[in-house]
């Protein structure tokens, strides 16, 4: 199998992230700080350690096969690319805001405004769909102040819990984007090599699917098992297995995350007793 070169973000908020997804996938590498190249152990893999706004180029270019980026990072810089996973980590949204005090009703009162920002293009293309005239300021980092010290009177900036903008006498008044980490791959990728991505693409899934689904096992009486079989699917069907206590048994299953706590609920309802449910580490459906 041929090697390929995955580019990550050498230090921020998405490398963690990338890093504990890439071991969650069973792939070892050799650690070191302030190192540029990481060699991976167990998986035809090397990790390069980059800037982030950087790592769409290097896609692009070739030099990295695949990447992990901000959505947000990857639409900015226009670069020919392609998504080939979302990674639901890193989630923000890309935001505009204005100072609390001024009045805003709606989009056409940005008219005739300055807006500081790092991410021209992405904002450039939503005020001309909004018929919006406004000045954009590139900014590249510290958006946030820009109001406070007169710079410019909104922003466009990336948000996750408005706690930034709170402090700085700001409010959310536009959602352009929402976004996450997503991988992207070159787009002339050789077969060999794509049969390399696709191993890791395989693992990935299995990782995000058990990341969404738990273990559960329960106890019941026998006369409840036909409706906790309807609450509880399965992959395929759930494992029932007698108890040693006359009239009841033991079943086996698996559970949605999203809607775990209803389910539980309807399963005591049903006569489930002695509930334990655990994480799942690898599911291969
Ligand atoms: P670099 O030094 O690599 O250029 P950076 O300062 O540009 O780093 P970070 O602040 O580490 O970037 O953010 C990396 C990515 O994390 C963002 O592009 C975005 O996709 C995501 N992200 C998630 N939540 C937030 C948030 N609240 N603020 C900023 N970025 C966020
Ligand atoms: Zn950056």
């Amino acid at each position: 199998m041929e090697k390929i070169r995955l580019a990550i973000q050498k230090s921020g908020r998405l490398s963690e992230k990338s890093l504990e997804l890439i071991k969650e996938c069973g792939v070892s590498y050799a650690s070191g700080t302030g190192k540029l190249l990481a060699n991976c152990y167990n998986f035809p893999m090397e990790i390069l350690f980059l800037r982030d706004d950087d790592i769409p180029g290097y896609v692009e270019d070739g030099v990295a096969d695949i990447g992990i980026v901000g959505e947000n990072v990857l639409v900015e810089s226009n670069k020919k690319v392609k998504i080939i996973d979302t990674l639901g980590f890193g989630r923000c949204r890309l935001s505009i805001a204005v100072a609390r005090t001024m009045t805003y009703n709606d989009i056409q009162d940005l008219n005739g405004k300055s807006i500081a920002t790092s991410y021209p293009t992405i904002l450039g293309k939503f005020l001309k769909e909004k018929g919006v005239k406004a000045e954009i300021h590139e900014i590249s980092g510290s958006v946030e102040i820009a109001p406070g010290i007169g710079l410019a009177e909104g922003i466009c900036d990336l948000v996750s819990t408005g706690s930034t903008l709170l402090s700085n006498g700001l409010k959310e008044v536009e959602t352009i984007f929402n976004s996450e980490a997503v991988l992207i791959s070159h787009k002339g990728i050789s077969a060999e090599k794509q049969m390399t991505i696709d191993k890791l693409l395989f693992r990935l899934n299995s990782v995000k699917k058990a990341k969404n689904t738990k273990y559960i096992l329960l106890n019941a009486p026998n006369a409840s098992i036909a409706e906790i079989i309807d609450i509880l699917p399965g992959i395929n069907s759930p494992t029932v297995q007698p108890l040693a206590k006359v009239g009841w048994s033991s079943l086996h299953s698996v559970l949605n995350a999203d809607d775990f706590w209803e389910k539980i609920e309807a399963l005591k309802k049903a006569g489930a007793e002695g509930i334990l449910v655990m994480p799942i580490e690898n599911l291969i459906a």
